[in-house]
């Protein structure tokens, strides 16, 4: 079984986890469909690659469950020429599933060590439009501003000017928003100078830790 690609297991993951709850954007579906998600979790941990649930990754941290993925994928209607900005590389999975969808695609990690390995990864899939920074992301990347969409891959407690400032006309900012422990998915469209907000659920990620974001905690 040394060469097993687990395509099978990701089909079958597609479709019991993701269309049968009513992911349907069909570009969502195809990237993770492709994205080989077992070479973004640690190999202690593949056999569970695609179980319904997220999966330590080291230093405290996740990847995030693959209906996530897929639910804020879809929520950020990407369709192809858009620069995207994803707060927390952790693995590098959802940056993959971004860089399938998006034009170009700038990720920035906390953990140096999470970042390398996610770009060791990343490189060995032949990825030529991710661009990659350590450093608190709740700044946002304001050298590369502005994005036409903004993910936020950790739980943060509010909705920051400091990110919608980075974010362009038409744009969607999606991020998880709530306590340290539970969270909204929140959807913000910017609509010239109006913010247009909704949920799309309730979840559950690890904090982002930074200067507009979460202080550190024991796990941190
Ligand atoms: N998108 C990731 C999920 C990562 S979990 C994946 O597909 O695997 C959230 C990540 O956010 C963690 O790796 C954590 O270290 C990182 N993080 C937390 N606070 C951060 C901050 N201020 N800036 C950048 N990354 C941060």
């Amino acid at each position: 079984m040394g060469r097993r690609d687990y395509r099978d297991d990701r089909h079958a993951m597609v479709r019991a986890q993701l269309e049968r709850r009513g992911i349907s954007d069909p570009r969502v579906l195809e990237a993770m469909s492709r994205v080989a998600r077992h070479r973004f979790v640690p190999v202690n941990q593949r056999a569970f690659a695609h179980d319904d649930r997220p999966l330590p990754i080291g230093e405290g941290q996740t990847i995030s469950q693959p209906y996530m993925v897929a639910l804020m994928t879809q929520c950020l209607k990407v369709r192809g020429p858009e620069r995207v900005l994803e707060l927390g590389t952790g693995s590098g999975y959802q940056a993959a599933i971004l860089a399938e969808l998006a034009a170009e695609v700038y990720t920035v990690e906390r953990h140096a060590g999470l970042s390398r390995e996610a770009q060791d990864v990343l490189r060995s899939l032949g990825y030529g439009n991710l661009h990659f920074r350590v450093g608190d992301g709740t700044l946002g990347w304001p050298e590369e501003a502005p994005f036409d969409r903004i993910l936020v891959t950790a739980g943060m407690p509010r909705v920051t000017d400091v990110l919608l400032d980075q974010l362009n006309d038409g744009g969607y900012l999606v991020a998880p928003v709530g306590s340290r422990s539970f969270q909204d998915l929140t959807v913000v469209e910017r609509v010239g100078s109006e913010f247009r907000e909704h949920t799309a659920g309730g979840c559950a990620f690890v904090p982002l830790v930074g200067e507009y974001g979460w202080e550190a905690g024991n796990s941190e």
